[in-house]
């Protein structure tokens, strides 16, 4: 199961794509992509089994300067199309991908989602309608919204975390707990991932997340909190290993 996301670029569907096949060797059973382009148009593409369905899935059209994509290791819900990430909340605005297990979200569900209708039968469905529901109901922006969530998720949860906003499409929303991400940082373009190796063709710089943090990863900057909203300063790294 692997992560990648990268905004600020136009070749991101690429980018997407041989990051996650640099993550193959974690183990996985279905793939996907969403990218924005910014311009009012976003596609999602999922496929079961090897990345090169996925590959072979992707039109000329199809892309974008801010995309997220995942290898999925199924928990549950079977491997399929549906329960393949990124999910998306039900009014299409957010696109999550995760790795990892939310060990509360029946609790999630029954408490604060009764109603709602799931396409899917994964853990990470609950966590983007969740986000969505205290956006439009609360009123919330997206930042705290995702926050809050994360306040919610019980301590025994694992996640990597990448959310995007189509009313934000340049930014990435990461978080992590227990399970790896890292962001790549590169000349008005940023990544994250699961691993390095999945950047290293864009960038050899890169920058630690802790867990519980909230990072917000746009074009031509990265900004890191705890959870408290205290801004938390962090030195980049350099890894010398070739692409
Ligand atoms: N628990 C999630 C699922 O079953 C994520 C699995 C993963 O880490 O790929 O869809």
């Amino acid at each position: 199961c692997g992560i990648v996301g990268v905004t600020g670029t136009n070749q991101s569907v690429s980018i997407l794509i041989e990051g996650l096949e640099r993550l193959e060797y974690r183990g996985y059973d279905s793939a996907g992509i969403y990218v924005n382009d910014q311009s009012g148009n976003d596609y999602l593409v999922k496929r079961v089994g090897r990345i090169v369905n996925l590959k072979n899935a992707i039109t000329p059209e199809i892309s974008g300067s801010t995309g997220i994509g995942h290898t999925r290791w199924a928990t549950h819900g079977v491997p399929s199309e549906t329960n393949a990430h990124p999910h998306f909340s039900n009014d299409e605005r957010f696109y999550l991908v995760h790795n990892g297990v939310i060990e509360n979200f029946k609790q999630l569900k029954e408490e604060y989602l009764s109603g709602v209708e799931f396409k899917s039968d994964t853990d990470t469905e609950v966590i983007v309608q969740l986000i969505d529901r205290f956006v439009v109901e609360y009123n919330m922006d997206t930042q705290a919204a995702f926050l809050k969530v994360l306040r919610l998720v019980s301590d025994d949860s694992s996640y990597a975390f990448v959310l995007m906003d189509r009313e934000t499409p340049d930014t990435l929303f990461v978080a992590k707990n227990k399970s790896p991400l890292l962001v790549g940082v590169g000349d008005g373009f940023n990544l994250v991932a699961s691993d390095a190796v999945a950047m290293l063709k864009q960038t050899h710089t890169f920058m630690e997340i802790q867990d519980q943090e909230i990072v917000v990863v746009k074009p031509a900057e990265i900004l890191i909190t705890d959870f408290d909203g205290n801004e938390m300063k962090r030195d980049t790294f350099q890894v010398e290993m070739d692409a």
